[in-house]
């Protein structure tokens, strides 16, 4: 029996059989078997009703990619030393418009993880209700202690195969962890001069070179509006509400900014090293602090305990079977760093701690254990392909900017990201609750986000 991370149902022979063809084809890829279970199990609420799909073979395409590119990127660092890193780029699914997705520079980074990453992103680009296919991309190239120079030669390299792939109507890549402002920059700047072309190919640029105000808070801005609209079902709001927040990138760190403005008090941040606990909370003067040493000085968050004296700094445990972040007693959980944050203990203490909401800032941060805990504990329980879906989306506003060449006001970009965040919200509730499975976000998330995808692959044939 499958025992997926959103509920412990059986699912279907029909559903049972696509994920054994899924696990053989790609084998020793795990995090790509778990995100097609957990997605192809709330499929199986759908299949019944559509006979259609099935004869099709729409489940058995949309879990194989359009196209997978894998090359390679070699370098010099500073002291003239040859490197090799392995580039990649996803193409999954183009059924609703170009690929669409971010490059991911992380030591972690396979062809695995970039295939579950991808293979998210058509669901979640969906449910932004824009015209985005699905895609994803990277390199096992790690940034952490390059100089500038070395992550500009690095950039150069990749864009220089990448750019035969990608282009403003056929994919147009964003970033994601270790690909900030500095990297789109090195990477447009590569793709521009080899194509001579200054078009809307990335996003995520600059403000002055075609940047959109909002992209760089629209994935925390987001995820705190998706969560805000959740508490409103139960009649809640932020004002005082204590948030746990994990990560110390983007994400978290414009998460933490909008529960400033709403009056909650987040009391977290983690890097890879371990994590801070705050118990005052961020105020506007410690988040700047924190933004300035993660974006400028590249520093680690155990320097924000020599600043502000009262927060507590715990070194990463690996000895432990939890994180300690998530045993802190608090109303809201944003886990905002990277997949398999949350394991079935973590949720246990979110639990016990008083956690109504969880909202996924980053990419299935809870793992598969974890999920069904929360929900059968009464936690709403938002999964990242709804709850981080604004950053996708203010990409996409991104795009239409640039094809029209305007730039819109910072009040129009954020109103518009509500907008799709409320509407991410609803349409998350009604399929839920058209589906039978009424409060169930991650089924909602899943079937509102394939069934737009599987009709547009109907509509265009066998391709
Ligand atoms: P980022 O700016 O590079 O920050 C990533 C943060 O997570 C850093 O604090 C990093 O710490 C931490 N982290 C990474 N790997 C870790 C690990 N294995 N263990 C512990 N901490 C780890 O990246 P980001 O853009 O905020 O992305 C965070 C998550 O959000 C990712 O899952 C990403 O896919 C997702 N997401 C991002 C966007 C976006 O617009 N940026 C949109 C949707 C979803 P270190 O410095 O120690 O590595």
């Amino acid at each position: 029996m499958l025992v997926s991370r959103h509920s412990r149902a059986s699912v279907s022979p029909y559903i049972t059989d696509i994920l054994a063809q899924v696990h053989a084809r790609n084998p020793a890829e795990p995090e790509f078997h778990q995100a097609v279970e957990e997605v192809l199990e709330s499929l199986d609420l759908v299949m019944d009703r559509r006979p259609d799909l099935r004869k099709a073979k729409i489940l058995e395409r949309i879990v194989e990619p359009e196209r997978v590119i894998m090359f390679r990127v070699p370098w010099q660092d500073d002291s003239g030393e040859i490197h090799v890193n392995r580039g990649f780029r996803i193409q999954m699914n183009s059924a609703l418009g170009p690929y669409k997705g971010g490059l991911r520079f992380h030591r972690s980074v396979t062809l695995g993880v970039l295939k579950f990453l991808a293979f998210e992103q058509v669901f979640k680009n969906s449910l932004t209700t824009l015209s985005m296919g699905g895609g994803k991309g990277g390199s096992d190239f790690d940034p952490h202690g390059k100089s500038d120079d070395e992550v500009m030669r690095f950039c150069q390299s990749f864009m220089t195969e990448l750019m035969r792939h990608v282009g403003p109507d056929t994919d147009v890549p964003a970033g994601d962890i270790g690909v900030g402002g500095r990297e789109i920059g090195y990477l447009f700047g590569q793709y521009k001069r080899l194509r001579n072309e200054f078009t809307g190919v990335l996003t995520g640029k600059g403000l002055n070179w075609g940047g959109s105000l909002i992209r760089p808070e629209a994935t925390g801005y987001g995820a705190v509006y998706f969560a805000a609209e959740m508490l409103a079902t139960r009649n809640h709001t932020f004002e005082g509400k204590v948030c746990l927040v994990s990560g110390s990138g983007n994400v978290a760190q414009y998460t933490i900014e909008k529960l400033i403005d709403l009056g909650a008090k987040a009391v977290t941040v983690s890097d890879s090293d371990g994590y801070i606990y705050d118990e005052e909370g961020f105020d506007r003067e410690k988040l700047a602090y924190l933004m300035e040493l993660k974006n400028v000085r590249r520093g680690r968050v155990r320097e924000y305990a020599d600043r502000f004296r009262r927060a507590v700094f715990t070194p990463v445990d690996r000895s432990l079977d939890h994180n300690p972040l998530w045993t802190h007693p608090a109303d809201c959980a944003f886990p905002s760093a990277t997949e398999n944050e949350i394991l079935e203990h973590d949720a246990t203490h979110l639990i016990a701690g008083g956690v109504i909401a969880v909202a996924e800032g980053a990419n299935m941060p809870c793992h598969s254990g974890a999920v069904p805990i929360l929900q059968d504990g009464g936690v709403m329980y938002a999964p990242g392909k709804a709850a981080n879906a604004g950053g996708v989306a203010t990409s996409g506003l991104e795009m239409a900017q640039n094809s029209s060449r305007r730039s819109w006001p910072r009040e129009k970009v954020d109103r518009e990201l509500h907008h799709i965040m409320k509407s991410i919200h609803r349409a998350c509730r009604e399929t839920a609750e058209a589906y039978g499975v009424p409060g169930n976000y991650c089924h909602g998330a899943n079937i509102a986000g394939f069934l737009k995808v599987a009709d547009a692959m109907m509509d265009q044939g066998l391709v």
